[in-house]
């Protein structure tokens, strides 16, 4: 469901020019769960930004469901991201003057669907806070707004999740809901999962684990649900 082939990305300019990505190739089939880890700086977020839409490659492709997205136009980039692909960061990005409601609502609202408020106020309830509708940001906790969150990155029922360390700013205990959370709507709802994190316990409970060092892949764990080899012995 999303492949990258050779991809190369510089960010910035003048002296500040990076190559952050530095020929990028990986495939990941749908339903899978996939944990992105390595150190500071290595290009982890910008390769989401990348397989979100949200930045465009120099070189090589970047297919997503079916489309290309570095052939796509920023407007038709925002509405396949709009349907396709739901994104969760660390820092949750809420609007702080809407309710957990009107947040949750808000990708429904902008793509002009008729019932944003029911299938938000339907999502806050699967991720546990039908008794925080009309509370704000700044009213929940940090797993409460994460939520929240997750509650808005579903909404729009994408085939795909994207998380940037989603337990990143979370206790221990927290981001343990929360990487409950997110693994039981993975299931649910068949979802392929691609998050960042530096938590080897919630990377090591994806199916697929891959390295990123310096803008290129390092390691890249085998599918762990994958059918074992069948080795063949001589008799
Ligand atoms: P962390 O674990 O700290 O979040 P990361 O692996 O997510 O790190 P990225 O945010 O992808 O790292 O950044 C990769 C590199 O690209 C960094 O060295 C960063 O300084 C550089 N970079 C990112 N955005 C820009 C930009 N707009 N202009 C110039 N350099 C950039
Ligand atoms: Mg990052």
């Amino acid at each position: 469901v999303i492949a990258l082939e050779n991809v190369h990305l510089t960010l910035g300019s003048g002296a500040s020019t990076v190559h952050v990505l530095k020929g990028m190739s990986l495939e990941i089939e749908a339903g899978q769960s996939v944990g992105i880890v390595g150190p500071s700086g290595s290009g982890k977020s910008t390769l989401l930004m990348v397989l979100a839409g949200l930045e465009r490659v120099d070189s090589g492709t970047v297919r997503v469901a079916g489309a290309k997205l570095n052939a796509m136009s920023e407007d038709q980039a925002a509405a396949f991201r709009g349907r396709n692909i739901g994104i969760v960061f660390q820092s949750f990005h809420l609007i702080p003057n809407m309710t957990a409601l009107e947040n949750a609502a808000v990708p429904l609202e902008l793509a002009g669907h008729p019932d944003a408020f029911e299938i938000a106020a339907r999502e806050l309830k699967a991720v546990g806070l039908e008794h925080r509708m009309t509370h704000y940001p700044g009213e929940l906790s940090g797993g409460e707004q994460q939520r929240v969150a997750i509650a808005r990155a579903l909404a729009p029922s994408p085939k795909i999740l994207i998380a940037d360390e989603p337990t990143g700013n979370l206790d221990t205990a927290t981001g343990k809901q929360i990487t409950d959370l997110l693994f039981h709507t993975q299931r649910e709802h068949g979802l392929t999962l691609v998050l960042v994190t530096h938590d080897a316990a919630l990377a090591a409970r994806c199916d697929r684990e891959i390295r990123v060092r310096s803008g290129r892949i390092e390691t890249d764990g085998a599918d762990k649900t994958a059918a074992p080899h069948v080795v063949a012995v001589n008799p």
